[in-house]
Parts: structure tokens; sequence; C-alpha cells
């Protein structure tokens, strides 16, 4: 094996830790599971949240430009009407004549995964959305769907942020949340799911500068991605041949990541042009435009999506992350999770157990706590709780030994190189600034 390659299925490598290490569980496991839901667990929801803040970091804290949003999940037909979803938002369904199992057409090459016919009934469209009641009273009246993308509260808000944020154009705003699609076939993990997060950007510009920032938001989320540890080798771009096209878009291309069954989506960015404002200035009765004082000049603008997964985006981080190297003659497996990923940055270990180490390792831990996400562990060997650790993915360990009774130093050691330094505890926090302040 070479120096962290990675032998074997990595992806049920990565199912394995994910469950076996408190990452990612199947959903409602007592009872059997619920096909193609999954809870996180403690350090997947930190995971979860440091990519979804890793992005808001980038797209809104760095930016004077983009605010923020949080929209409704549940809504009415007519936004769905409108955007087109309820006519168009579907997946053309096949049964298999031989097994009945059902697939969706376009990902299955005309043979049926489960048995191998190639005899299906003819493609019918299958609405993707989640229907659902709000309050008491059944019919029509009080029908309502789960989003299947967060995108449209930021068209239907659009009037109220421009009034109370006094942005102009080119502005965006970004939203990160839940949405929901009744996927045919859920598959590869948390790749695909009926529930799901998504991190979405709508950036408005005048129409004569769209092409320009379409170009810019492709791209800066790549850019985001490598940023962020995955290596250039396991990315890349793809940019839909204008024929394929969905209606709304006047150019889309894809941010792809080198899955274990090939490149796959990750993101998607599209110039979808005035299509979203006009559809529901048209189908609510209420103008959606930017009135340019300066050039006296009312006009639509133009919107450039980069909308992307935050649940298929912390698979990738895994998959990219996690590598098998040998230490000290031994194979280990460690996630090499970049600092800002991490679920846990800093692990603080007693040497040992014994009561008298307590003190100045809890004192060490309170030092750090307030920075950064931390865990305490003082079970098993130090060896042991190195490669636990690892496994996870925690960037820094402290330990704290007998001498660190007396000389009030610790040892800082590193994931990736296994390096060990000692640093007094007054340095600490500066020590571990000075590693990680540039990350
Ligand atoms: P596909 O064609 O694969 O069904 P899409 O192109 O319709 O997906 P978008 O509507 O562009 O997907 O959604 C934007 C992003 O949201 C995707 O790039 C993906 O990261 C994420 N996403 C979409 N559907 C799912 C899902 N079912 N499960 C997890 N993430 C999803």
């Amino acid at each position: 094996m070479a120096n962290g390659s990675v032998d074997g299925d990595v992806l049920e490598k990565i199912i394995n830790l994910a469950k076996r290490r408190g990452f990612i569980f199947p959903s409602a496991e007592i009872y059997g599971g619920f096909r193609s839901t999954y809870d996180y667990g403690p350090l997947g929801v930190q995971l979860l949240r440091n990519v979804k803040n890793a992005w808001w970091r980038s797209m809104v804290q760095l930016r004077d430009d983009v605010v923020g949003l949080d929209a409704a999940i549940l809504s009415p037909p007519a936004v769905w009407a409108a955007s087109g979803h309820l006519e168009t938002f579907t997946d053309p369904l096949v049964d298999c004549k031989k097994c009945h199992e059902r697939w969706r057409e376009d990902k299955i090459d005309g043979v049926c995964p489960k048995c191998g016919s190639t005899d299906f009934t003819e493609a019918r469209a299958f609405n993707l959305m989640f229907k659902t009641q709000a309050g008491p009273v059944e019919g029509e009246g009080a029908t309502a769907y789960l989003r299947p993308e967060t995108a449209q509260g930021m068209f239907t808000n659009f009037n109220s942020i421009l009034a109370t944020s006094r942005k102009k154009p080119p502005f965006g705003i970004a939203q990160v949340g839940k949405s929901f699609r009744n996927e045919i076939t859920p598959q590869n993990f948390v790749f695909r799911t009926r529930e799901f997060e998504q991190m979405e950007l709508e950036f408005f510009v005048p129409p004569a500068e769209a092409e320009t920032w379409y170009r810019y938001w492709i791209e800066t989320r790549y850019q985001w991605y490598l940023q962020l540890g995955i290596p250039a080798d396991e990315l890349r771009l793809l940019e839909h041949d204008p024929k394929d096209l969905s209606h709304y878009s006047r150019g889309t291309t894809d941010v792809e990541y080198r899955f274990p069954w090939g490149f796959d989506e990750l993101e998607g960015i599209a110039n979808r042009g005035d299509y979203d404002l006009t559809a529901h200035s048209n189908a609510s009765g209420v103008k959606l435009e930017y009135f340019d004082q300066a050039a006296n000049e009312r006009y639509t603008p133009y919107v450039i999506e980069p909308a992307a997964g935050a649940t298929r985006a912390m698979m990738a981080f895994l998959l990219s992350a996690y590598h098998e190297d040998e230490v000290e003659g031994e194979v280990r497996s460690v996630l090499r999770l970049h600092w800002r990923l991490a679920p846990t940055q800093i692990a603080v270990l007693p040497l040992s157990k014994k009561p008298e180490l307590e003190g100045v390792s809890r004192e060490v831990l309170s030092l750090l706590q307030p920075h950064y996400m931390c865990d305490y562990d003082v079970t098993q060997s130090i060896g042991r709780r190195y490669r636990r650790q690892d496994e996870v993915g925690t960037p820094l360990c402290v330990t704290v030994d007998f001498d660190s009774l007396d000389d009030r130093a610790v040892t800082v050691r590193d994931r990736d190189t296994t390096e060990q330094v000692r640093v007094p505890i007054e340095g600490l926090l500066a020590e571990i600034s000075r590693r990680t302040a540039h990350l």
C-alpha cells in the first residue's frame, strides 16, 4: 500500500466509519430503518455544520454584496405553479416488467439494475415534490408542498430584501436549509436522499453583466472546494451542452467530484436569465424589478445561481479526506479533514487517568474550549487514543503528562505528520493560532 492510498471499497469504508464513529446513522434503525434517510450523529452534525459554516463564511461573511435568508420550508401551490415545478419538476419513471422494480429511466441505461431485464413500461413523468396538507381541513385550499429547493424563497422575497437591505445589483441572497425530493431511486449513501440540505445563492445582476458573473461564480465555487482540501485531480468542471439545458437556463456548469462510481455533480452553477423574477411577477401581479436611479431605468435583473448540496458536499469531503498510511509499522486510517471542517479540532488527552493530572488537563481544556471545538478523552492507551482521533479527523491532540505538573508545558501532536512538540501552556493559544489562523 502506497502512503496515503486506500485499498478496497472506499465507499464501504466510509459508510462503516460513519456509522461506527457517530457521523451518520441509518434513520429509525431500531424499526429496521427507513429507506434512504439518515441521521447525523455527534460527529456528523458537527461536520455538516462546519461545511455549512464554511460556505456561509465565504458567501456571506467575507463579502459585502450578499445577504442571508432563512425562508419557510412549507409553501403554497402558487409558488410552485409560477416556478414551473408543478408542471416540469419531474423525472421519467419506468417499471421493470419482469421484477416490477421502479427506476428513473435516465439513470439505468436501458437495463434493470435488479434483474437485468430490458423490458420496461413507457416512461411517465413523476413529480418529485412532496405534497401535504396544511391545517385540519382537507381539499385543494389546504395543499402545501415541502420545498424541493431553497431558491424560490429568494425570488419571492426579492422586493422585501431590496427594500430592507439597501443592496442593488449586482448583489446576492444566500440560503442554507433542508429541501425534499421524492427521488425515484435514492442511492449512494447520502449522495442522493429524499431529505437533504442545500446551500444556494441567487445573485442578481444587470443583464449585460450576466455572462461575466456566471464565469466568476464558476471559478469562485470551484476554488472553494480546493481551498477546503479536495485535490484538483478529484474535481472537474463540466459545462452542459446548450441543447441539454433546462428551459430556464442560459448556461449551466457543474462542479463534479470524483466519487467512487465516477465523476458526479456536487454543485450546479446556472445563468437563469430573468426567468424566475418574471415568472413570479406575472403570476403574483407584483413587479419584481430594480429601478436604477442613476440611469433612470427599470429592469428585471438576471440571476446567476450556484446551487450546492451540503450533505452531498460533506460526503465528498469525507471520501476525499480518507487515507490509510503506516505509522510505527501499523496501518492507520486517518481523515485528513481541513481545520475548518474537522468535527473536533483539538483533543485534550491526559496521559493517565490518575487524579493528579485531572486539574491541569481540565485547565487546558477550559483554555481551549471558548475558541475551538474540543474533545476530552482519558480512556485507553495514548497510542490508541491518537488513532481514534486520527480516524475522525482531529487535527491536533494536546497531551498532558506528569512533567506538565512541573514544567507547565504540554505536547502538541499533529494528525498529518504525527510530529510532536512541547509547548508551554501559557503559549498554547498563540501556538495553535500560529498554525491555523491562515486556514
Ligand atoms: P439530479 O439531476 O442529480 O437529480 P439536479 O441537477 O436536479 O440533480 P439541482 O436541482 O441542481 O440538482 O440541485 C443542486 C444541488 O443540490 C445538487 O448539485 C446536489 O448537490 C444537491 N442535491 C440535489 N438533489 C439532491 C438529493 N436528492 N440528495 C442530496 N443532494 C441533492
